[in-house]
């Protein structure tokens, strides 16, 4: 049996020899056989030269280097493309997820699970990303028919046959997340405790956070735009008796002028709704746009292992 443990880094030089410390020792102790698979992420500081020495000195490191940032899931992507293990474990680099929980993970595989997610606590968490976090799943798992697990990221064991299905999913915009619980098979969970960075710092700012949340609620749910129709008939039809009504009012009592206030509220409120529902048309048409030019999900300028790997594949 073979392990591939998959990290993607972005700015990582300071936890990387950290990280890879812990995950030798730990899976050494496991008796298993297994790689490890980074990948540089466009980072702007010393990571790709850590990597490379790692490679060199260690036949079980693979190291994937971008020719840019293409982001965190693209980072998971290319991991899983050139993984080869029978069961997968994405990790971060910053060690917030601890190590320690694979052998907990490899047995739960070993029970028959595909899937062995960890879920996360958010006791460190500030009051506006608990609350964002929450909102969001309740909305995403409101509109999508594919529930997405409160809590639950990127840390997970995956067999190979799940590997497989997500490597056979080929949309260029890709929310692992909801990829992940798309893929569905046979899941367990485990909790764990977030740890703090061990060293730089994050780089999910809110507005990050925001585009991600957009992006998982529009790529599984088309409902937002089935939403507008529904509003607009709803309009449609308190205009029309409203409609009716100001028709009889001014036959019965004739024509009153005053209703300035309610004329511009209503202009208003209209023309707010209107845009709003172009505004999500709009979300929808550029990611429509963007899958259509079919390129690549990112860009590979080179591979670094012992092994000698086609970075064309
Ligand atoms: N990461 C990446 N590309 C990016 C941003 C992040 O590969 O564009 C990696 C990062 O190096 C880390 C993991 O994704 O290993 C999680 O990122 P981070 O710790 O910044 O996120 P947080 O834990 O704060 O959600
Ligand atoms: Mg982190």
């Amino acid at each position: 049996m073979m392990i591939s443990i998959l990290c993607p880094c972005c700015n990582e030089e300071k936890s990387l020899p950290l990280f890879y410390q812990s995950v030798v020792r730990i899976m050494d102790k496991t008796g298993e056989h297994f790689e490890i698979i980074f990948v540089n992420d466009g980072s702007k500081d010393n990571t790709i030269e850590i990597l490379k020495s790692l490679s060199e000195s260690d036949t079980r490191i693979k190291a994937i280097d971008f020719s840019r940032n293409f982001g965190k899931e693209a980072a998971i992507t290319a991991a899983l493309d050139y993984s080869s293990g029978d069961a997968v474990i994405i990790l971060d680099a910053d060690l917030q997820q601890p190590p320690e929980l694979i052998p907990e993970m490899l047995e739960k595989w070993r029970e028959g699970y595909d899937v062995v997610a960890a879920r996360r606590d958010r006791d460190s968490d500030s009051f506006i990303k608990k609350f964002t976090a929450l909102a969001f799943y309740k909305i995403h798992n409101a509109f999508s028919q594919i529930e997405i697990p409160s809590n639950v990221g990127d840390f997970r064991l995956m067999s190979r046959r799940v590997v497989n299905a997500l490597n056979s999913m080929k949309e260029s915009q890709r929310f692992m997340k909801g990829l992940f619980a798309w893929a569905g098979f046979k899941t367990c969970f485990i909790d764990y405790k977030v740890a703090k960075r061990a060293a730089g710092e994050s780089k999910f700012n809110l507005f990050r956070l925001w585009s991600l949340a957009i992006e998982g609620i529009t790529s599984f749910s088309a409902f937002p735009l089935t939403m507008w129709g529904i509003i607009g008939a709803i309009i449609a039809m308190g205009a029309f008796i409203y409609g009716l009504f100001i028709f009889f009012h001014t036959i019965i009592y004739g024509l009153d002028v005053p209703g300035y206030a309610t004329l511009v509220c209503l202009i208003l409120l209209f023309g707010g709704l209107q845009l709003l529902g172009i505004g999500i048309i709009g979300e929808y048409l550029g990611r429509t746009y963007i899958e259509s030019k079919n390129r690549p999900i990112c860009i590979i300028r080179e591979i670094y292992s012992h092994e000698k790997i086609n970075s064309e594949r």
